[in-house]
Formats: structure tokens, sequence, C-alpha cells
């Protein structure tokens, strides 16, 4: 049966770490970075767990900033 992965893109710049993204992830894939920040001083997310990700879009629905973009790929 096809699989579909799926792979978040975050611009680091727009996020401001509300963690939306993080509670709203079904496979517990996204996290704020634990120690780098960006321009204005927020954690920003990143994939910290890519092989879960189902590319459901859920991050991407809740984030208030549009700083997700999701790529979906189906796999054999
Ligand atoms: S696309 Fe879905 S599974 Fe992937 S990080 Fe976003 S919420 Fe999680
Ligand atoms: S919801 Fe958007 S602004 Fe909030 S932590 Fe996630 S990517 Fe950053």
């Amino acid at each position: 049966m096809a699989k579909v992965i799926g792979h978040v893109v975050v611009n680091t710049e727009r996020c401001k770490g509300c963690d939306l993204c993080v509670v709203a992830c079904p496979s517990n894939v996204l996290s704020l970075h634990p120690r780098e920040v960006n321009i204005k001083g927020y954690h920003f997310v990143y994939m910290k767990n890519p092989d879960d990700c189902n590319g459901c879009s859920n991050c991407g629905l809740v984030c208030p900033d549009g700083a997700l973009t999701i790529y979906r790929k189906r796999v054999e």
C-alpha cells in the first residue's frame, strides 16, 4: 500500500515560538529549538522527529503566522 511521508519547511524568521503547531501535531514531530533563536530572539520550531511526519498539515493550519510549508510525497 502506498504510504505518504511529509516534510515541513519552517520559515524560522516568521516563527514566534508560540508552540501551537507543536501541540497540534498528532505524531510529535515538532519541537521548539532548545538553543537557537531567530533574529527576534524567539526559539523557532524544527522537525525533532522528521521520520514520523505524515504530511497531515495540521501544523500549517494552526500556525497564525504562516511560518510552515508542508510537502507530501507518496512512497510505494
Ligand atoms: S504535517 Fe502533520 S505530522 Fe507532519 S509535522 Fe505537521 S502536524 Fe505533524
Ligand atoms: S505555530 Fe507558527 S509561530 Fe507558532 S511555533 Fe509553530 S511555526 Fe512558530
